[in-house]
C-alpha cells in the first residue's frame, strides 16, 4: 500500500497495554490527524478508540491497519499530557494506555459511539452471512443506528461487530464516530441576593404589578424632592382623586395637612397668605413600598426582597420560593430590575461563607508574604525570560501563615499573562474555606472538582477546561490531568498530605500527585508552588539539597482586619491581641497557640482512671464558663477500638480480614472496618467462653459519652466518618458547631483544614499515640503531621486558644516536636532515624503485593518473586538494594484473601524493575505512602 505516514497510537482499552501500535493513516485523514486526536481502529478483531501520540515515516511492523476515523475534531490530549503519561508510565511501572486514560474523563468510551447506515449505492449484490444480513435487516427496517442499538436489539452475544467490519471493507455498510455530549447535569444551586437599596427599589417598583392610585401617590412621595408637596401637585402628577388621599390618610401611611389663612404681618402692614393643603409621607420608605407593592398586586415581590434584605447574603432560590409563595418568573423580573442578583453557587458549601468576610481583593501583603512572593515572581519572570522550567518551589508555611494568599498571587500572575493553573488540595469538602477563597478572588474562572460530581459534569469539566471556559481548576489529585492549553502555575496545597498518592485498589497508575507536578512543571516550564505547615520529610529534603527552592512563613496572621472586625462585632468579643508595629494594614499578625503535653502514665500513678487528666478536665471546665468551644480529637472512630477477653487475652477478630473488630455502641454491632462486615457483640468469650469479656481502646462515641457524663449541660458535636456519612453533613455538622448549637467538637482527623473556628479557644488532643504503635516506617512523620494540624485549629480566632496533648509517650520525638511547632527539630531526627535504617530519601521503596485467597499459595509466589528477585540484583551487580520479605503485612487479610508484601529498598526501583517482568496479579507500588 502507497501510504507516506504512520500514526503511533495508544489503544485506549481496559486491558493493560504497555506498548503503542501502528496504523497507517488514510489519505483522507493525512491532513487532518494531529497528535492527540481520538480515533477509531479496528484491534484484534474489534473496534477500539485509540490515541494519536506521534507520527512516523516508517512502521516497525510489515502489515498495518488503517486508522478508520477520526471520533472529534479537537484532539483530546495536549502534548503535554502524552509527555506525562510517559512519564507516570516509566516511573510507576504502569502500562501506558491506562496512564494516558487519567487524562481523558472517566467513561469516555461511554460517551462515544459508532452509528452504522447502508450505503445507498450498493448494488445489493454479493453473498452474505447470515450474521450480515440479519444486521442489514435490521438496518434496513430501523434506519441508520448506533453500536448501542445494534447491540441492544440483536442482544450481547450477537456478536454483529466482525459482520460490520467485513460489511463497512465491501462497502456495503457505512461507518461514522461521534462523541456524545453527555446530559449536562450541574451540581450547581441558583441563588438570588439583594442589589439594592429600599430607596433605589422606588423607581422601578412601578414596573411590578398593575397601576393603582393611591400607590401612585406614595411613589410620588417618596421620589419628590419637595418634603412637603401640596396636594394639588400631587393629584396633578397622578392624576389621582380626594378619595385616593383619604384611604391612604385613614390607613395611617400619609398625613394631611388642610390649607390654613394666615395673617402675616410685616412693617404695620397686614399680608393675608394662603397656606395650601399638604401631605407628607408618615412612614419610612420600607413600610411606604410594602403598601405600594401591596396596592399594585405585588404582594410577593416584597416579601422576596424583605427576606434578601434580612438575609443579607445570597439564599437559595428554593429556599426563597417556598418562604415566599414565589417562582423563577418572579425573580427574573426582580433581577431585570436590578433589584436582585440571580447567581449560582455550587453544591458544596462553606459553611463560613455566609457568615464571614471572604476578602475578594488581594489584600497588603505582610512582611514575610512580601519577601516570600518577591522570590516567586522573580522566579516566574526569569523563567519567562530563559524559556525554561523555574526550580519548584517549596513554601514552608505555619498554619494559617498566608499560603493560600501567596498561591493567589502566583495564579493572578500567570492568568495575566494568559495562562492557567491547577491547584491541588487533599478533599474539597475538608478544605471548604480555602476553596472558597479561590472563587472569590478569581470569580467565574475557577473550576471545581470534586468526589460528588457525576461522570456527566466530570465530562462536562473537562471539555470546558479544553475549550479554555475557566482558568483554574481547584480539586483533588486528579485535577492534575486537566486537559489546560497554556498551564502556568501548579499549586500543591498541604503536599505532605498521603491522600495525593494513589493507591489500589484502584487501577494503576500507583502515582504519588505531588511527584507528578513537580513533572508536569517541569514538561510545561510551570511553576510549581508546593505548601504546607509540615512539608513531608523527602520534599524539605530535596530543598535543603537546592533541588527545590524553599521559602518560609514563620509567623501566623491572625485574619484579615475586616474579617476579624467582622467577627468581633457578631460575636460581641474583643480582641486579645494588639497589632504589631510590623503588621501591614490589612493584617494581624499572632503568636502561635501554647500546647501543653500531659503524660497519661502520672495520671495513673495519681489513681485519674479517667480520659481526661487533670489538666484537660480543667481546662474544658474554665473553657465551658466562659462560653467558648472545645475541639477534642481523637484519631479513630467507634466506641471501643477491639473487644478482647480478659481471660484468655483472645481478641474478636474479623474471619475474612484477620483485623480486630470495632464496636459501635448505637448499633451494639462489631464492624469491620476494611470489609465493612457487621456482626453482634458476643456475651462470651467465643475462645474460653468468660464472660469477662472486655471494651479495649477508645473511639470518637465512647469520648461523646464519656464527655456527656462528665459535664451533663454541654451540647456535643461528633464528627467523624460515620456521622458525616450522609449528603452535605460536613457542612452540617459544622455550621450547626459554627452557630454555636454545641459547646464540643468530637472528632477525627478530618476535622477540617484551614477553617477558621473564631469560638474555638481549647483543642485537646485525648490520646497522641494512636498512631505510634502502628507498624510502618511513616508513623512517625504521620503522628507529627496530625498533632501539628490538630493544633493549628486552635487560637486562631480573636480570643486566642491553648492546646493540651495527652500521651503515654511524651518523650517521643514527634510529640515533643508538635509540642514546641518545631518542625525543623523533628525533621532533623526523622532524618536521622532515616538515615540510620535506609528509608526515604536516602533509599526509595518499592512495595510489591499479592493477594491471594489461598495463603499458602500467596506465599509461594511471593517466595518464587522473591528469589528471581534477588538473582536479578545479582546479575544486574545492583549495589544499596535490599528485598525485605515476604511478610504478611499489618492489614495481611483483606476480604478474606491473603496479602503477601515485599519491600525493596533501593537508590533506584523503577530502574530495578523495568526490566524484570513482574508476573499480572502483583500491584506494584513505587514509593508507599504506607507499608501497613
Ligand atoms: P495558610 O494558607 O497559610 O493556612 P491563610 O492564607 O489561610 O493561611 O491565611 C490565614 C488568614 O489570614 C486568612 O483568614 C487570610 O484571609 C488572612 N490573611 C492572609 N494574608 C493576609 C494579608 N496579607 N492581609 C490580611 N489578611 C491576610
Ligand atoms: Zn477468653
Ligand atoms: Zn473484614
Amino acid at each position: 500500500m502507497n501510504v507516506d505516514k504512520y500514526a503511533e497510537l495508544v489503544i485506549n482499552i481496559e486491558a493493560a497495554l504497555t506498548g503503542t501500535f501502528h496504523y497507517h493513516v488514510p489519505r483522507d485523514l493525512q491532513d487532518s490527524l494531529r497528535i492527540g486526536h481520538l480515533v477509531e481502529v479496528e484491534f484484534g478483531r474489534r473496534l477500539a478508540q485509540a490515541i494519536v501520540i506521534s507520527f512516523d515515516q516508517q512502521a516497525p511492523v510489515e502489515e498495518t491497519k488503517p486508522v478508520i476515523s477520526l471520533i472529534e475534531n479537537e484532539p483530546v490530549v495536549f502534548p503535554w499530557q502524552i509527555k506525562l503519561a510517559q512519564w507516570l508510565s516509566s516511573t510507576y511501572l504502569a502500562p501506558l494506555n491506562s496512564c494516558l486514560r487519567q487524562m481523558l474523563p472517566p467513561g469516555l468510551t461511554r460517551w462515544s459511539d459508532t452509528t452504522f447506515d447502508i450505503n445507498p449505492y450498493w448494488d445489493g449484490n454479493g453473498r452474505l452471512t447470515e450474521r450480515q444480513q440479519n444486521l442489514l435487516a435490521l438496518l434496513r427496517t430501523k434506519g441508520d443506528l448506533r453500536g448501542r442499538q445494534i447491540t441492544r436489539a440483536l442482544g450481547k452475544k450477537s456478536e454483529w461487530q466482525p459482520a460490520a467490519n467485513q460489511l463497512v471493507k465491501r462497502d456495503i455498510l457505512r461507518r461514522a464516530t461521534i462523541l456524545d455530549l453527555p446530559r449536562i447535569r450541574p451540581k450547581q444551586i441558583r441563588t438570588a441576593e439583594l442589589a439594592t437599596t429600599w430607596q433605589r427599589a422606588v423607581t422601578a417598583v412601578t414596573q411590578l404589578g398593575r397601576k393603582n392610585k393611591q400607590a401612585d401617590i406614595l411613589i410620588y412621595l417618596l421620589q419628590s424632592d419637595d418634603p412637603l408637596p401640596t396636594e394639588t401637585a400631587v393629584l396633578t402628577a397622578t392624576l389621582a382623586q380626594e378619595k385616593h388621599l383619604q384611604l391612604l390618610a385613614n390607613a395611617e401611611l400619609i398625613t394631611r395637612a388642610p390649607a390654613e389663612n394666615w395673617q402675616l404681618i410685616i412693617d404695620n402692614d397686614q399680608l393675608p397668605i394662603d397656606l395650601p393643603a399638604t401631605i407628607s409621607l408618615a412612614v419610612s420608605t420600607k413600610v411606604a413600598l410594602a403598601h405600594i407593592l401591596k396596592l399594585r398586586g405585588a404582594k410577593k415581590y416584597y416579601h422576596v426582597l424583605e427576606l434578601l434584605a434580612q438575609a443579607a447574603r445570597p439564599l437559595p432560590v428554593s429556599d426563597i420560593y417556598a418562604a415566599t409563595n414565589t417562582n423563577l418568573n418572579h425573580l427574573r423580573k426582580l433581577a431585570n430590575l436590578d433589584l436582585i442578583r440571580l447567581g449560582e453557587t455550587a453544591v458544596w458549601r462553606d459553611s463560613l461563607a455566609d457568615r464571614d468576610f471572604v476578602p475578594a481583593e488581594a489584600p497588603l501583603l505582610t512582611a514575610d508574604q512580601a519577601r516570600v512572593w518577591g522570590r516567586i515572581k522573580m522566579s516566574m519572570l526569569l523563567a519567562a525570560d530563559d524559556d525554561q522550567a523555574p526550580k519548584p518551589i517549596l513554601l514552608h508555611g505555619v498554619t494559617g501563615s498566608g499560603k493560600t494568599e501567596i498561591y493567589m498571587r502566583a495564579i493572578d500572575f500567570a492568568l495575566n499573562q494568559g495562562q492557567q493553573a491547577i491547584v491541588l488540595v487533599p478533599e474539597i469538602a475538608l478544605t471548604p474555606q480555602t476553596v472558597h477563597r479561590f472563587s472569590a478572588r478569581f470569580p467565574g474562572r475557577v473550576a471545581l472538582l470534586h468526589s460528588r460530581l457525576s461522570d456527566g459534569e466530570r465530562y462536562d469539566t473537562w471539555r470546558r477546561a479544553r475549550q479554555g471556559l475557566f482558568d483554574i481548576v481547584v480539586g483533588p489529585r486528579s485535577a492534575l490531568f486537566t486537559p489546560l492549553p497554556n498551564l502556568g502555575v501548579i499549586i500543591v496545597d498541604e503536599e505532605h498530605d498521603a491522600s495525593y498518592k494513589q493507591t489500589a485498589p484502584v487501577p494503576p497508575p500507583y502515582y504519588h500527585a505531588r511527584e507528578t507536578a513537580v513533572a508536569a512543571a517541569h514538561i510545561t516550564q510551570a511553576t510549581i508552588i508546593m505548601g504546607s505547615a509540615t512539608p513531608d520529610v523527602v520534599s524539605y529534603h530535596r530543598a535543603q539539597g537546592g533541588e527545590y527552592q524553599l521559602l518560609e512563613l514563620p509567623r501566623r496572621v491572625m485574619g484579615h482586619r475586616q474579617r476579624i472586625d467582622s467577627q468581633a462585632q457578631r460575636l460581641q468579643i474583643n480582641s486579645h491581641y494588639q497589632q504589631q508595629t510590623s503588621d501591614p494594614d490589612d493584617a494581624l499578625t499572632i503568636p502561635l497557640p501554647p500546647i501543653q503535653v500531659v503524660d497519661l502514665r502520672q495520671e495513673l500513678r495519681a489513681g485519674n482512671r479517667s480520659i481526661f487528666s487533670r489538666a484537660l478536665e480543667t481546662a474544658i471546665t474554665e473553657t465551658l464558663e466562659r462560653g467558648e468551644q472545645i475541639i477534642l480529637f481523637l484519631n479513630r472512630r467507634g466506641t471501643a477500638s477491639f473487644v478482647m477477653c480478659r481471660d484468655c487475652g483472645h481478641v474478636v477478630k474479623c474471619p475474612r480480614c484477620n483485623m480486630p473488630l470495632t464496636y459501635h455502641r448505637p448499633r451494639m454491632m462489631l464492624v469491620c472496618h476494611h470489609c465493612g462486615r457487621q456482626e453482634p457483640s458476643p456475651q462470651n468469650c467465643p475462645q474460653c467462653g468468660s464472660k469477662r469479656i472486655k471494651f479495649f481502646g477508645l473511639g470518637t462515641e465512647q469520648v461523646e459519652t464519656l464527655v456527656q457524663q462528665r459535664w451533663p449541660q454541654v451540647r456535643i458535636t461528633r464528627w467523624d466518618r460515620d456521622t458525616t456519612a450522609g449528603k452535605n453533613s460536613h457542612d452540617t455538622l459544622l455550621a450547626g458547631f459554627i452557630n454555636q448549637e454545641a459547646d464540643i467538637l468530637v472528632g477525627t482527623q478530618m476535622i477540617a483544614k484551614g477553617l477558621d473556628l473564631p469560638l474555638v479557644t481549647l483543642v485537646g488532643v485525648i490520646s497522641a499515640d494512636v498512631s505510634l504503635g502502628l507498624p510502618d516506617y511513616y508513623t512517625g512523620e504521620r503522628a507529627f503531621q496530625v498533632l501539628a494540624q490538630v493544633a493549628g485549629r486552635a487560637g486562631r480566632g480573636l480570643l486566642g486558644g491553648r492546646v493540651i496533648i495527652q500521651t503515654y509517650q511524651p518523650e517521643h520525638y514527634a510529640i515533643q516536636a508538635a509540642a514546641e511547632h518545631d518542625f525543623v527539630t523533628f525533621y532533623l531526627e526523622e532524618i536521622r532515624f532515616r538515615t540510620q535504617y535506609m528509608l526515604p530519601p536516602f533509599r526509595r521503596m518499592a512495595k510489591l503485593v499479592l493477594i491471594d485467597p489461598i495463603n499458602d499459595r500467596g506465599e509461594r509466589e511471593a517466595q518464587k518473586l522473591k528469589r528471581g528477585l534477588m538473582l536479578h540484583i545479582r546479575e544486574k551487580a545492583l549495589a544499596a538494594t535490599e528485598i525485605i520479605g515476604p511478610v504478611p503485612p499489618f492489614f495481611n487479610r483483606i476480604d478474606g484473601r491473603y496479602r503477601w508484601q515485599i519491600i525493596i529498598r533501593a537508590p533506584d526501583p523503577t530502574n530495578l524493575l523495568a526490566d524484570f517482568p513482574i508476573p499480572q496479579a502483583w500491584i506494584v507500588d513505587i514509593d508507599p505512602v504506607s507499608t501497613l
